[in-house]
Order: structure tokens, then sequence, then C-alpha cells
């Protein structure tokens, strides 16, 4: 089972992922880690990364395919794949295309309101670095950490503005690979809208979609 996955930040994808991974005993790969790591080990590739990285550029596409494409050749990825980060464009699903086979690209969706309320109200302890939620995961006293007494605060990062503004840019960046995709009849939408603890309803939704493949 080759699959793709495809969802705007803070929609949940990693946790989907790593359940989903747990569950068909396939690895879970994120193009991010990948990067890190090819960063990390001082690879030819990793070099050339961190030059694109440090600079701020996109990394071109033909270093992310080499990338993926070496990972993917490993043998743990003989019986399939969860793939994180990848495509982010058209020449890279095309690239995928003749290299590996995806079965199917899971795109999980939510609404902008949700994801904005789930990062909005985020607040982090400066003391210790806890994470709370004004709404799910409120601590005893507002504005102060249960553990250390800290002062809890929002991230710059999780602003609304900034939230939304990278909302937009996700889905023009994306927007193409998902209609491609789309096109080819390998686009599987998935309903992440439900809080976290009804992820047995988004997990059902996928099983779905992937039985449907065997
Ligand atoms: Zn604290």
């Amino acid at each position: 089972m080759n699959i793709v996955i495809l969802g705007p930040p803070a929609v949940g994808k990693g946790t989907y992922a790593g359940f989903l991974s747990k569950k068909y005993n396939i690895p879970k790969i994120s193009v991010g880690d990948l990067f890190r790591r090819a960063i990390k080990d001082r690879t030819e590739l990793g070099k050339k990364i961190k030059d694109y990285v440090t600079s701020g550029d996109l990394v071109p596409d033909e270093i992310v395919i080499e990338l993926v494409k070496n990972r993917l050749e490993e043998d743990d990825c003989k019986r399939g794949f969860l793939l994180d980060g990848y495509p982010r464009t058209v020449p890279q699903a095309e690239a995928m295309m003749k290299f590996k086979k995806i079965d199917v690209a899971l795109n999980f969706v939510a609404p902008d309101e949700v994801i904005m309320e789930r990062i909005g109200g985020r607040r982090t302890c400066r003391k210790c670095g806890a994470i709370y939620h004004i709404k799910n995961v409120p601590p005893t006293i507002e504005g102060v950490c249960d553990q250390c007494s800290g002062r809890l605060v929002q991230r710059s990062d999780e602003k609304p503005e900034i939230i939304k503004n990278r909302l937009v840019v996700y889905r023009e960046k994306t927007k193409p690979v998902v209609e491609y995709l789309r096109e080819k009849g390998l686009l599987a939408d998935v309903d992440a809208h439900y809080d976290i603890e009804e992820i047995d309803k988004i997990i059902s939704q996928c099983e779905k979609h992937l039985q449907k493949l065997s």
C-alpha cells in the first residue's frame, strides 16, 4: 500500500499517519525528517539542501525527488509506506509515478475555523514549555502553568493572522498537486474536522479508502 498524505498545517497528519503506520505495519516517512537527517549526516544531497534551507530558498524539485526516491527504495518500503510532505509540486508527483506507484492520496480536510481554533487556542508555558489549550486542555488558573506556575503565552507563529497566512500559502501551493492527483483518480478526501477524542471517526474513513485497495 503506497499512500501519500496531504493536508494543511495542524490538521493532524502526523497523528493519523502514526496510527495507520502501526495498524498496517508500514513505515511513516516525513520529507521534513529526511531533510533533517540528510543535513545531519552531511551527505552530498544534505549539503545542497542545507545551502537552500539556510538561504531561505525552496529546495528544488530534482533534489527532493532524488532524496525521496532513495528512501522509498529501502527494504522497509517494499510492502508500502505512508509519505508525508511529498509531492508538493506537479513535477514531484509526475516523477513519483515513474519510480513508485501511488495507490491513494489521503487528503485530510478541515475548515479554516477549526484549524484556527486548534492552533489559536494553544498556550505555552514560558518556563517549562508545557502546552495547554484554552478550551480543550485549560490550566486550573487562567494564564498560569499547573506544573511550574510559569506564565502561559501564545507563540508568535500561533497568532491568528500568521496561521491564516500559512493556510493561504498552503492552498495556493498545493492546489495544482491536489487537482493533478484528483484527475488521476487517486485522491481520497478525509473529513478531519473532528476533535482528537473522536480520532476513530477519522481513522475509519481512512480504512474505508484503504480497503478498496486490497
Ligand atoms: Zn510550566
